[in-house]
């Protein structure tokens, strides 16, 4: 059997969280968290990093820092995960869908600008796979515009767009470390902040609404209740293994990446005698191997597909259902044009097998099925 995807671990997670259980530390903010928040800091370039319980909640603090509210448009793609829309959808925004590039399944930056209304707040872009976002032309709308840019760069870790890192251009970014991504500590996820101007209300929202981490740094004599907020911290016993993971960042990517190529250099035979189409990767963009896709001809197909490879106990994978075709996407969202790349995308996309521990026989295995169902 060949799963869809293994957690890889790098050896040092159970000694680090044995180290955070000896520090008698176990709730969020320990020294674990602090180093972790050292290490986004310094590999990302934010001025701030915040690890959450997960890349949702990041977005909900994203969401209530930008101070969006009812009647306010938020702008983003359909091709995406649910917490992206959900974050500003709780906070009584309207998602406002915009389509993606057939090429790098992006939001298609050339048709954001035609969305924008006086009601726009924020535009959310999301680096599907860990390519990026055409950023530079993003930032400059929403500079143009007086618009905030929440990146969701859940899938983007150790990926970087012109030589900055995912999560760390836009105003405000969301890295997720849940075991489908590269980095993991099971759940998790973090909150970059580029500039100074969001961090003090960011730590609020983060501690329940209260002015803690200015009375841990002895800032303030009590603390109390100073803003809305929630509990998003990640427990230091989770942090403990995220900093296993994060100290073998490179490592980890480096191992996908050359799976990721290996799936690229073999599969390129497909593509040109137009059977597939596969992933795209800008010249700006520098990726992370977070998945590698095939686009069939149709959705028949791509059933067909995956039914074929699960006969040969290789499992992989499809998503997202559009947003813009959900039930509460259609209930509360608003779609700008036709979302036709976002329909074909979603019907024809599947995702091969790809983690950091996929041995040569098994991806020789999962190629050779490939080319199998296409008779060749
Ligand atoms: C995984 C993912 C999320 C959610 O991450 P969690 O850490 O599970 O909350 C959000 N957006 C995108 C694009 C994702 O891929």
């Amino acid at each position: 059997m060949v799963p869809f995807n293994k957690p890889c671990l790098t050896g040092n997670e159970a000694a680090y969280i044995q180290q955070a259980l000896l520090n008698g530390h176990l709730s969020g903010d320990g020294t674990f968290s602090k180093s972790c928040h050292n290490w986004l800091e310094s590999t990302t370039g934010a001025s701030k990093a915040l690890l959450t319980h997960s890349c949702t909640g990041a977005l909900d603090i994203a969401a209530i820092l930008s101070e969006v509210g009812q009647g306010d448009e938020v702008i983003m793609p359909s091709f995406t995960f649910v917490s992206t829309a959900n974050a500003f959808a709780l906070r009584g925004a309207t998602p406002i869908f915009v389509d993606i590039r057939p090429d790098t399944q992006n939001i298609d930056e050339t048709k954001i600008e035609e969305a924008i209304t006086e009601r726009t707040k924020a535009i959310v872009p999301v680096h599907y796979a860990g390519v990026s976002c055409e950023m530079d032309v993003i930032m400059d709308i929403a500079r143009r515009h007086n618009l905030i840019v929440i990146e969701d760069a859940a899938q983007g870790i150790m990926a970087s767009y012109k030589g900055r890192a995912l999560g760390a251009i836009g105003d405000i970014g969301a890295l997720s470390f849940h075991e489908t991504k590269n980095i993991t500590s099971g759940e998790g996820g973090a909150l970059l902040l580029r500039d100074d101007c969001y961090s003090e209300m960011a730590e609020i929202i983060r501690e329940k609404g209260t002015n803690r981490q200015q009375f841990f740094r002895g800032q303030v004599d009590k603390y109390t209740w100073t803003g809305i907020g929630s509990s998003f911290l990640l427990s230091d016993m989770a942090a403990a293994f995220l900093l296993a993971q994060l100290e073998q960042a490179e490592e980890i990517t480096a191992l996908r990446l050359k799976i990721w190529s290996r799936y690229f250099d073999t599969l390129q035979e497909l593509r040109d005698r137009e059977l597939v189409g596969l992933p795209t990767v800008p010249q700006a963009c520098s990726h992370n191997a977070h998945m590698f896709y095939l686009l069939l001809p149709d959705i028949d197909r791509r059933t067909d597909f995956i039914s074929f490879m699960a006969a040969r106990e290789i499992h992989t994978y499809f998503h997202y259902v559009p947003l813009h075709n959900s039930p509460v996407g259609k209930k509360i969202g608003r779609s700008h044009g036709d979302l036709c790349h976002t329909e074909s995308t979603s019907d024809r996309l599947v995702r091969l097998p790809l983690f950091a521990g996929l041995t040569d026989d098994e991806q020789e295995k999962v190629i050779s099925a490939v080319f199998s169902f296409f008779r060749l």
